[in-house]
């Protein structure tokens, strides 16, 4: 069906992964799809690397609005796509694509936003009291962006390859300061809240170890692991009456400004939405 001006009612986006069957994006999308009554589908898109331009290319001829990249298109994308919003090439990855009017393809990151607005609905603040971040990959550098974005003057940064820790604090902001991965303690002293963006924690992964003695109580743990969804550290944690953020609310948010580009409408991350996802698992 069309629209007068030609353009298909029925709208078309998806996520490009490889693998792709573990992604909860096409889930979600289709949850939202029904919930608003909106004509349009969200698929899950399998691409290996050496596919991945031509797939993206492919994008308008087939009517999509657009795309969310996974694992592993992230930072592939930075050299594909025909424009680059600022805080995409900040972070250095590119998680949703844009099909403009004219055809061509406009990266994005909204990693950073749904870390940030997932801080807030969880009643985070930011504060005078130091974070710290544990991790240096595509995840920690969309933590750390949204850190400096909502104001934390000062960001101790783990990793357990210190030198990519270094190269990431020279090149974000004055703001990050780095510490061995052997000396939490001493990061940990007055900070206001912990974030793990290792993949430490993950199914099929170790748990996460690091000891919290040295945590204040005040401080909130959030961690980006979403599966599962209460890691050891935020058991861990949570026994320590620390206020836990766990990461499934991160993906909820992040894929928020998707939707609304792809489908007209900006949709509301409720507690119903959390149990549809949270189902049986
Ligand atoms: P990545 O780029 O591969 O980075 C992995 C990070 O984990 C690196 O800092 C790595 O340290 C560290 N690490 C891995 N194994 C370790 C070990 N045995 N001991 C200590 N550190 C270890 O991965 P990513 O894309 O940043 O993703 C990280 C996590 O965030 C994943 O669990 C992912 O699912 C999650 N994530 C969640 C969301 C969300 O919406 N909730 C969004 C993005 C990512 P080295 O540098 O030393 O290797």
């Amino acid at each position: 069906m069309r629209t007068p001006d030609g353009k298909s009612r029925h709208k078309l986006a998806g996520v490009m992964g490889w693998p792709i069957e573990h992604s909860l994006s096409p889930r979600l999308h289709g949850y939202w799809l029904r919930h608003y009554k909106i004509e349009g589908e969200y698929k899950a898109l399998a691409v290996p690397s050496g596919k991945l331009a031509a797939s993206l290319r492919a994008l308008p001829a087939q009517n999509y609005r657009g795309v969310n990249l996974t694992l592993p298109h992230k930072q592939a994308a930075l050299r594909i796509v025909d424009f680059i919003d600022p805080l995409a090439r900040r972070i250095g990855a590119v998680n949703l694509v844009i099909v403009r009017e004219d055809g061509k393809l406009e990266g994005r990151n909204t990693d950073a936003y749904g870390f940030t607005q997932n801080l807030r609905a969880s009643g985070y603040g930011a504060s005078d009291r130091p974070a710290v971040v544990l991790g240096a990959g595509g995840a920690a550098r969309a933590v750390l962006a949204a850190l400096i974005d909502m104001g934390l003057g000062r960001i101790h940064l783990l990793n357990r390859t210190q030198n990519r820790a270094h190269a990431l604090a020279e090149e974000l902001g004055r703001e990050i300061r780095v510490f061995p991965w052997t000396e939490s303690a001493q990061a940990f002293q007055g900070a206001g809240l912990l974030v793990n963006a290792t993949s430490l924690g993950m199914q099929g992964e170790p748990p996460l170890e690091i000891p919290l003695d040295a945590l204040p109580k005040e401080a909130a743990v959030a961690d980006l692991v979403y599966a599962p969804l209460e890691t050891n550290l935020l058991r861990r944690a949570s026994a320590r009456g620390h206020k836990t953020v766990d990461g499934l609310g991160m993906l909820l948010y992040q894929a928020q400004p998707a939707f609304e580009v792809f489908f007209g409408k900006k949709p509301d991350v409720t507690p119903e939405l959390r149990a549809f996802l949270t189902e049986g698992r």
